[in-house]
């Protein structure tokens, strides 16, 4: 499955009857084999630049693209055929066993019958496996915990098969060791299969680890983008999040730790 390049071009949006814009002129390249990380404080407008790029809101100026197509123009069948999402918010909606909620990825590729063939439950029973929820097979989606549940919709996400990742904090209720899986195997993918990729997140540091560019949102506009090593500063971090920070370098890419108060003007 060939990856899928995104493009924001100039995008801006403001929800209705909302005092200011939620984004401002954001443009944005995402291209086959490219894993993005998407940060900011809370309301910057991440989630609102997925919400445009996936077409669920049209843009008063600007246009946001998928292979070169307005995304607000693809019919969402077509669109579930090609990007895998994991939306910020979900709660488990129907009585369902966790097999069949994620055999629900495999629906934007059957026929009209909606018969699963063969080849449709190996992709299921892989994508449950990848995400360590197939012992959880027969389970009521209603009685996971967060974290199980969380990733449940990843398993959905890669059923799909999709050229593309479109996660929204899909990692916020996960364990150290579930949390690491699921960057790995992102950014396996991506690079791998040369699928593309975004991912918010709040966890910076690890994300950087991870990621080939973070995205730094601040007030609804982009107010850093490129590699972790030329965002992760203390100048930018303080600056957007309003706290003070120390970075330090580590292997491959710099980690900041937020200082206490009385640890702010001693040095390090
Ligand atoms: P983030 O994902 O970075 O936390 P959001 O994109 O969700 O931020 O929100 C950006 C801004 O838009 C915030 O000020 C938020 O309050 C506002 N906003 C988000 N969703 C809505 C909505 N449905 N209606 C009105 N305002 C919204
Ligand atoms: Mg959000």
């Amino acid at each position: 499955m060939a990856g899928l390049t995104f493009g924001a071009h100039g995008l801006t949006y403001r929800y209705p009857k909302a005092p200011n814009d939620a984004l401002r002129d954001v443009s944005l390249q995402i291209g086959e084999g490219e894993l993005v990380g998407l940060v900011g404080p809370n309301g910057s407008g991440k989630t609102t630049l997925l919400r445009l790029f996936l077409g669920l809101l049209r843009p008063i100026s600007g246009r946001a693209v998928a292979d070169g197509r307005a995304t607000s123009e693809w019919s969402r069948r077509e669109f579930a055929q090609r990007v895998g999402v994991v939306a910020q918010r979900e709660e488990p909606a129907f009585p369902l066993r966790v097999r069949q909620a994620v055999t629900f990825g495999r629906y934007p590729h059957l026929g009209q019958i909606g018969r699963l063939s063969p080849y449709d439950r190996e992709v299921v029973d892989r994508a449950m496996h990848q995400c360590d929820v197939t012992a959880l097979r027969d389970r009521w989606v209603g009685t996971l915990s967060g974290g199980e549940w969380q990733r449940v919709r990843i398993a959905r996400a890669l059923a799909q098969e999709p050229g593309a990742l479109v996660l929204d904090e899909p990692t916020a209720s996960l364990d150290i060791r579930h949390e690491m899986e699921v960057l790995e195997l992102v950014s396996d993918l991506v690079r791998e299969r040369g699928m593309s990729g975004i991912i918010v997140t709040h966890h910076i540091n690890l994300a950087a680890r991870f990621v080939d560019r973070l995205v730094l949102m601040h007030r609804g506009a982009m107010r850093a983008a490129g590699s972790p090593r030329a965002v992760i500063t203390p100048e930018l971090i303080e600056e957007v999040f309003e706290w003070p920070v120390d970075v330090h370098p580590w292997r491959s890419a710099p980690q900041f730790i937020p200082l206490r108060t009385q640890e702010r003007n001693t040095q390090g």
